[in-house]
């Protein structure tokens, strides 16, 4: 299980800093999360202000 940031991501970079473990990146265009890293905290979700990252 990981969280994945959907194309309704704005790319405002809210998320990244409150991810505990770096797992999210600026990707082209949208912000993109790294699945071997993430541990399905739900930070990112919580911060995002468009609800793009989804867990799978
Ligand atoms: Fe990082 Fe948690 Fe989001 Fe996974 S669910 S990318 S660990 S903030
Ligand atoms: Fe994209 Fe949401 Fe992260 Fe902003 S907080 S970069 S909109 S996933």
């Amino acid at each position: 299980m990981a969280y994945k940031i959907s194309e309704d991501c704005i790319a405002c970079g809210a998320c990244a800093p409150e991810c505990p473990v770096e797992a999210i990146t600026e990707g082209d265009g949208v912000y993109v999360i790294d699945a071997d890293k993430c541990i399905d905290c739900g930070a990112c979700a919580d911060s995002c202000p468009v609800g793009a990252p989804k867990a799978e």
